[in-house]
């Protein structure tokens, strides 16, 4: 059984994360998503907002499950029984980042993070720039799933 994790903030979750989910499931049998509880970091959206966008958006999927998580990663997979963490990639910036997690990650506790790069039609798209689009009151509806709607 290959169980995944896939951890983030999903302030809110986008079509590009939505993406990545759906690739992963090319991959592994579950994929567990965990929305990243940080209190030193200031949310637009509360945890039970982030979980219930991605859980209205996967209610069908048996495959994907959707929960909060506090501290590190590699401890929360420990408790869940995930021998992966799946991660996105769309630039080489995200790459320079993701390179030093990864390796801590491995370091830490011997799991293996996998990458999945971006698909063309998502590669722009971040929950910055979706945030800042529902600030200034635009429409940011076609970066996000359906599910995403307050
Ligand atoms: P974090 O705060 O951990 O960066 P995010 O919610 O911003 O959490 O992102 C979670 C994961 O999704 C990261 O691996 C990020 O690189 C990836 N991701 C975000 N947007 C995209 C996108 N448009 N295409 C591919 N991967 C993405």
């Amino acid at each position: 059984m290959r169980r995944a994790l896939f951890p983030g903030s999903f302030d809110p979750i986008t079509k590009g994360h939505e993406d990545i989910i759906i690739r992963g499931l090319n991959l592994f049998d579950e994929i567990v998503i965990g929305v990243g509880i940080n209190s030193e970091k200031k949310y637009m959206f509360s945890s039970e907002k982030r979980i219930n966008f991605i859980k209205n958006l996967f209610i069908k999927s048996n495959k994907i499950s959707v929960t909060s998580y506090e501290g590190l990663t590699v401890n929360f997979c420990k408790t869940i029984n995930a021998n992966y963490i799946l991660r996105g990639l769309r630039n080489p910036g995200d790459f320079e980042f993701e390179k030093a997690i990864a390796h801590t990650n491995r370091k830490l506790s011997g799991i293996e993070t996998i990458f999945l790069l971006t698909s063309v039609e998502t590669s722009f798209i971040s929950s910055g720039i979706v945030r800042e689009i529902i600030l200034n009151n635009g429409d940011y509806r076609s970066l996000v799933p359906n599910s995403v709607r307050f």
